[in-house]
């Protein structure tokens, strides 16, 4: 079992339908071990975004999520980080609509920026970004408790 780190940026917290559809998703395909909206200061988030300092985007990504509450998840399944990617699709809207138009990021996102969600992209940036955003969160005993709920 793996474990990943779904965030639900600030624009789609704010959209009722888009939280429905996204929460169904997720309950269908993944257990969920903690979640919480969270406020991502300018701080957090860029720690959080530090591998994109110096890229173009990175002033306009660290501003956005700290324009107003986000959804954050821990999730857990068989080959989670790779799932709740394809759910979230290509991270440029434009390359998803064309490509994978039922996507999360083809439906809700509004630009490369505010591409709708956040996925981990391997189990070491999940365990750094999950640290970042649920510091009590503890992986084994997280882990534990969810074997013995299956
Ligand atoms: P992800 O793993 O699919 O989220 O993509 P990355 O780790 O490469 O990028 C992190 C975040 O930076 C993405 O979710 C986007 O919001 C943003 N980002 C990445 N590339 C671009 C870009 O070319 N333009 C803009 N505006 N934002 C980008």
């Amino acid at each position: 079992m793996e474990i990943t780190l779904a965030l639900i940026k600030p624009h789609v917290l704010r959209n009722t339908y888009a939280m429905q559809q996204i929460r169904a998703l997720i309950s269908q395909n993944f257990t969920v071990l903690d979640q919480k909206e969270v406020c991502i200061t300018k701080e957090l988030s860029e720690r959080f975004y530090a591998e994109h300092k110096g890229k173009f985007f990175y002033h306009r990504l660290t501003s956005f999520m700290n324009s107003g509450p986000c959804y954050a998840l821990i999730l857990q399944s068989e080959a989670c980080i790779q799932k709740w990617r394809s759910l979230l699709g290509p991270t440029k809207v434009f390359r998803a609509v064309y490509s994978d138009p039922n996507c999360i990021r083809a439906l809700y996102g509004l630009s490369d920026t505010r591409n709708a969600c956040h996925g981990s992209d391997s189990e070491a940036s999940a365990l750094r970004e999950i640290s970042i955003l649920f510091p009590e969160f503890d992986a084994a005993v997280g882990s534990r408790q969810a074997k013995r709920k299956t």
